[in-house]
Order: C-alpha cells, then structure tokens, then sequence
C-alpha cells in the first residue's frame, strides 16, 4: 500500500491561509522594511494578549529565546540548573554554552515530563553538597503538554528558584485555561516550521510579565543596545531578531490556530485515542485540567515488540514515523566529562527505547489517522 503520508504536512495549512500569508508577504517587500518592521511590534502584542503576559520580546529561535532569559538572569559558572533529561537538547545547551552546571533531572513516564518528586531531591542534594549554588529550573512543555506547573512552581518558591518554562513545544497548550508560555518567571517559545505555531524558517519568542527582565531582553537581543540608541551597547548580547517576513507570515497563523487549529489537532488526537483504544500501545496521558498543544503524539512500542521494527514496519507501508528522543541529555556527548553520566534517570532510559511519534498536525484527516492505526494493529 502506498500511502505517502506526510509526518507534518504543512502544505495543506498553507492552502488554507494561502491568501491572507502571500498578502502579508508581498506587503512586506513592497515596505522594504525587513527587519524591526512594524509586523514585528504587531505579533508580539498579539502573542502576548494571546497568552495572557505582559511582554513578549521575538527573537531569532527557540534555543536564542532560552539563551536571552538566562542571559537577563545572570546565569553562569557556579550555578546549578535543572533540566528533564528527556528532552530537545537546546534545553541544556543554552544554560550549559552559559557556564551553568546542569543537572538532569528524570520524567514521568506516561506525560513524558519532568518529575517534581525527583526535581525535590536532586535541589536537596545539590544544597547537600555545596559545589554549586542552586540557580534555576528550566521546564519544557514535551509534545505539546505543559509541564506540571502546579507542583514544579512551589518548589521553584520554596528554594528561591527562577522558573524558566521552555515552551518551545507547549505553545497553545493549558492548565485549566491559562496558557502555555505564562508559567515561568520567564517562557520562551519556538517558530520552527514542524512547532505548534511555526513559521517559515526559524524564528522564537520570550514572555514575561516582568518590566525590568523585559528591557534586558530587548537589549540582550539587539548588541546590549540601550533603550535610546542601537549604537549604545550597555553590555554585550547578540543579535537575535525575528525578521519581518516571518513575523507577517506567523500573524495570519496565529488567527488560525487561536481560531481553530489547537481544537482541531486536539480532535486528530482523540481519533487516535479510539483507533488505538484496543492495541497495547500505550497512548500518551494528558492531566486532568490540562490541554496539549499536540507538537507530538508520542505512543510507547509493549513489550512484545521492539520499537524500531514498529517504525520499520510503519514505513514500508508508506507511514513515517519519528524516535523523539533516542538518547537521553546526560548520555549526550557534549555533557561528557560534567558529571551529568552519572544522573540517576531510568525513566528516561526506558522511554528512549520504546517511544515513537506518530504524524499529527491539525489538517490530518480521520481517515488518515485510522489508515496509521490500521497499520500498527497488525504488528
Ligand atoms: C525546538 C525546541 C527548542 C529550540 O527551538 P529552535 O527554534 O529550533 O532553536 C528548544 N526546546 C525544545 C523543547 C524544542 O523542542
């Protein structure tokens, strides 16, 4: 059977909001403004009403976005943050590029995110030991469900922890209607193509109701500017801008989604849920109160079969499928050397052999969706 299904085909979106996109384009070059251009300033309010803060400061992606936030905290050498050890690595990477010591910390294993009660002990250990000082918690929003705020933020308060919600995934999602992107002292966000609220090429954005950390932002992000002048450099930053093309792209997108596409992927999920109901593949859990954004929806392959030979099996039958992750941060080879093989995460261990992400995206159709189920009830 030749089903050339696509994993996130984002071509029919496109053909749904191919007006209103190649109007704001063309708009764009004829203004010749392409950078810092008024789309600019209009999506970021627009994300910010979305999600309910009051700043949003776009950047250039989600991994500049996570690096600004630690940037504007002072994070450095000395300082001990904690991260899922399942996760994209840009989680690790931009506290880690910053001199931070990482310390990875193991997820549940049914919503794939950071687990509290081991997030608990392994501040208590490293306030035991006294090598670093306990800095920050980044948590990340994995395929698309918040992490669970409603015990990692009384943590974060009781040890005097900054909370840095990498929502790069989460966009859209929500705990009993607050939005994903609100959580942290700091959030940050991602516009990568395949992401919830994608772009058309990279592009990120950081939140917070913060007025002092949102003015270092928007200084970090353009050279350390001042607030009056580009050619004043206060300190040194990068230069992480979102261009005004991709902010004009993502303006119609964000209608869209806010408008319906978060409820229709939420609706593709539940078609898998029924088609999948009878299997012994185990379906992804979502928290009582809490909505998934779906980036992913990620199955676990039972026992009786080994996940790669699921993936195999699905792809000749024209289905593509995606291991995220494969290996988990503390094996990465870039923590080598920084204790981090030592991390006690068997969870995380367990998931990178077993789990396995189906295509999803708001325009997959029912019939799509049983074609996929169809194929994996008969491995
Ligand atoms: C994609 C992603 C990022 C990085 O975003 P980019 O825009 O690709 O730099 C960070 N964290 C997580 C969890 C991601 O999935």
């Amino acid at each position: 059977m030749d089903l050339e299904m696509e994993f996130r085909d984002l071509g029919r979106q496109y053909d749904r909001l191919k007006e209103e996109i190649d109007r704001r384009i063309a708009g764009v070059i004829a203004s010749s403004h392409y950078i810092s251009g008024p789309e600019v300033r209009e999506l970021e309010t627009a994300l910010a009403d979305y999600v309910g803060v009051k700043h949003c400061i776009t950047c250039a992606n989600g991994t500049d976005a996570l690096t600004l936030a630690c940037m504007a905290w002072g994070i450095g050498p000395g300082d001990a943050v904690f991260v899922p050890d399942f996760t994209f690595f840009s989680s690790g990477e931009s506290p880690a590029s910053l001199g931070a010591h990482i310390i990875f910390v193991d997820v549940e294993p049914d919503t794939f995110n950071m687990d509290p009660e081991k997030l608990a002990a392994a501040i208590e250990t490293v306030k035991k030991e006294g090598r670093f000082t306990p800095k920050a918690v980044v948590a990340v929003d994995l395929f698309g469900q918040p992490a669970d705020y409603d015990r990692i933020r009384p943590l974060c308060d009781q040890y005097g922890l900054l909370l840095l919600e990498d929502g790069a995934q989460g966009f859209g999602g929500e705990i009993r209607g607050k939005k994903a992107c609100s959580f942290g002292d700091i959030s940050t966000t991602s516009f990568f193509p395949a992401k919830p609220l994608g772009c058309y090429g990279d592009g990120g954005a950081i939140f917070t109701d913060n007025d002092a950390w949102a003015e270092l932002l928007r200084s970090y992000c353009v050279h350390g500017k001042s607030a009056v002048s580009k050619y004043d450099n206060q300190r040194l930053g990068m230069n992480s801008r979102l261009d005004t093309l991709q902010a004009a792209i993502l303006l119609p997108k964000l209608e869209a989604f806010r408008r319906a596409e978060v409820d229709m992927v939420n609706q593709v999920a539940g078609w898998y849920r029924e088609a999948l109901s009878d299997t012994d593949f185990v379906l992804p859990t979502v928290k009582e109160g809490f909505r998934s954004s779906w980036a992913q929806f990620t199955i676990r392959a039972p026992e009786r079969l080994d996940r790669d030979a699921v993936q195999g099996g699905l792809k000749v039958a024209g289905i593509p499928a995606m291991v995220y992750y494969m290996k988990p941060m503390h094996l990465q080879g870039a923590f080598t050397g920084t204790g981090s093989e030592e991390a006690d995460c068997p969870v995380t261990e367990a998931l990178c052999s077993r789990v396995l992400s189906l295509p999803m995206y708001p325009d997959m159709t029912k019939e799509e969706v049983e074609s996929v189920a169809k194929e994996l009830c008969r491995l």
